[in-house]
């Protein structure tokens, strides 16, 4: 398997969200912070994060006067998201999985950078 087209694993994550500047959290200032994981027993090894997804809307205006909406219940179009909780409070950020992928293997390929190692 390409590894640039393997799944991030919960470390590749953690690694990348804890070398960002760390923010407190704005609604009561607490700094410790989980990511959801996926523990189910199916669960893939290695640990991955407990993806979850934000489903894409469209909205329309009928002849009528009314607004209708549809929700696409699949995978596509959906926004896929890393999810961190404060662990005081349980407030929520989310974190778009593909940014964070593009990011960390970006940085990976450049560590890289005249060693080609099969790693
Ligand atoms: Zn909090």
């Amino acid at each position: 398997m390409n590894p640039s087209q393997a799944p991030l694993t919960l470390q590749e994550i953690d690694d990348f969200l804890v070398g960002l500047d760390k923010r407190k959290c704005p609604w009561c200032d607490g700094h410790h912070w989980g990511l959801h994981i996926d523990a189910a027993a199916d669960a893939p090894t290695p640990q991955q994060p407990g993806l979850r997804s934000l489903p894409r809307i469209r909205l329309a205006h009928s002849d009528s006067g009314t607004l209708s909406g549809t929700i696409a219940m699949g995978t596509e179009g959906s926004l896929m998201v890393i999810v961190a909780e404060c662990q005081a409070c349980g407030y929520i950020y989310l974190f778009n999985y593909f940014a964070i992928m593009k990011k960390v293997r970006a940085m990976a390929a450049g560590k890289t950078d005249g060693n080609d190692s099969p790693n």
